[in-house]
């Protein structure tokens, strides 16, 4: 297949309708049409072979989270996404692998309603550039920035079972992708939280009327709130026992390694966000009609830094803050 056959291909693999698309794949640019009163909302993610997904990591698999880390970042500031770009660098025209890439890319762009308004395609090493735009309110996005002392901590998923589908597709490579089979085995459904991460698109939203402040949990939540406090000239204490997935994971694993993937294995792809005490109860019932529980980790402290305490009430240290391609 050249490169304009690999074009056609994901064009037809992925082609939805919106009306708000002027022009679409297929011209030097694309031109959409925003709506009265909102903002677009723009934001791009790379992911690259081996070091973003394992390298026997499904075509759709692949597919879907290159839209899924971008969709994430959206859901943030509570957006609503509508479109996006897809820049592909690929090794060789692999008709069936960029069938099945294209595949897994539209079945979460159905979901959200987004199309692909255009791109790149070019030859090299294996990595994934989508660009995600989306619309909010006019001035209503939430920022990282904003979080009070006195707010309260939430966040609208579980941590730390990506990080333990990595691990235990680590410890287990012989499994391959036939770890994805079993629905029902804890291991299996965390390798699915890695390989297939749902965007918190409608708790985003649900949010944006309560929220000071939000951020997506990708790079780990020690990482990410790091973020927050950080912009927001604040610090926070946070518990680990009430941490979702915490419980589950120490289960399993030792109490060190589930407190390690909770707080900085990454990859969640849930919103963290703070909400002002007086708010929070209408911000946990606007959540969960979204059908999704919005959980309180602690609050927003006056005193710098991030302070986390396990159930006897001792601090961890956190050594590994999340995770830095360069440090
Ligand atoms: P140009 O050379 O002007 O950049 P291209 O030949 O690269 O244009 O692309 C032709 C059309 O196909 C453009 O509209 C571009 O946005 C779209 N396109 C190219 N690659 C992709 C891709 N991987 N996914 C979606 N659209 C793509
Ligand atoms: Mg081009």
């Amino acid at each position: 297949m050249n490169e304009f056959a690999l074009i056609d291909l994901i064009q037809s693999t992925c082609a939805l309708h919106r009306p708000d698309v002027r022009i679409g794949i297929g011209d030097d640019a694309a031109a959409i049409d925003v709506p009265e009163g909102h903002e677009l909302l723009i934001c791009t993610d790379t992911l690259v072979a081996g070091r973003h997904f394992p390298i026997n990591t499904r075509a759709e698999d692949i597919g879907w989270k290159s839209l899924a880390v971008n969709l994430s970042d959206l859901a943030a500031m509570g957006g609503t996404p509508a479109f996006a770009l897809l820049a592909l660098c690929l090794p060789d025209s692999d008709e069936t692998w960029v069938r099945a890439f294209a595949r897994g890319f539209s079945e979460l762009a159905s979901m959200h309603n987004v199309a692909l308004i255009g791109g790149d395609t070019t030859r090299g090493p294996l990595a994934v550039t989508v660009t995600a735009l989306g619309f909010a309110p006019r001035g209503r996005a939430l920022r990282r920035s904003g979080a009070q002392v006195g707010d309260t901590i939430v966040v609208t998923g579980a941590l730390g079972a990506a990080a333990a589908g990595l691990h235990f597709l680590e410890l287990r490579p012989e499994c391959g992708r036939a770890y994805r089979l079993d629905p029902n085995r804890f291991d299996h459904q965390c390798v699915t939280a890695l390989d297939r991460p749902a965007p918190q698109i409608a708790q985003g939203i649900a949010l944006r009327d309560y929220a000071s402040s939000a951020i997506d949990i990708s790079d780990g939540l020690a990482a990410d709130l790091g973020h927050v406090l950080r912009l927001s000239e604040t610090g926070a204490d946070i518990e680990l026992g009430l941490l979702p997935g915490w419980q589950a994971l120490s289960e399993v694993l030792s109490l060190e390694q589930a407190t390690r993937l909770v707080l900085s294995g990454g990859d969640d792809y849930v919103v963290l966000a703070t909400v002002p005490p007086n708010r929070l109860q209408e911000a946990e019932l606007a959540v969960k009609s979204t059908g999704a529980v919005l959980t309180t980790i602690g609050h927003v402290s006056a005193e710098p830094g991030l302070r986390i305490r396990d159930p006897q009430g001792n601090l961890i240290h956190v050594d590994k803050a999340g995770w830095d391609h360069f440090a």
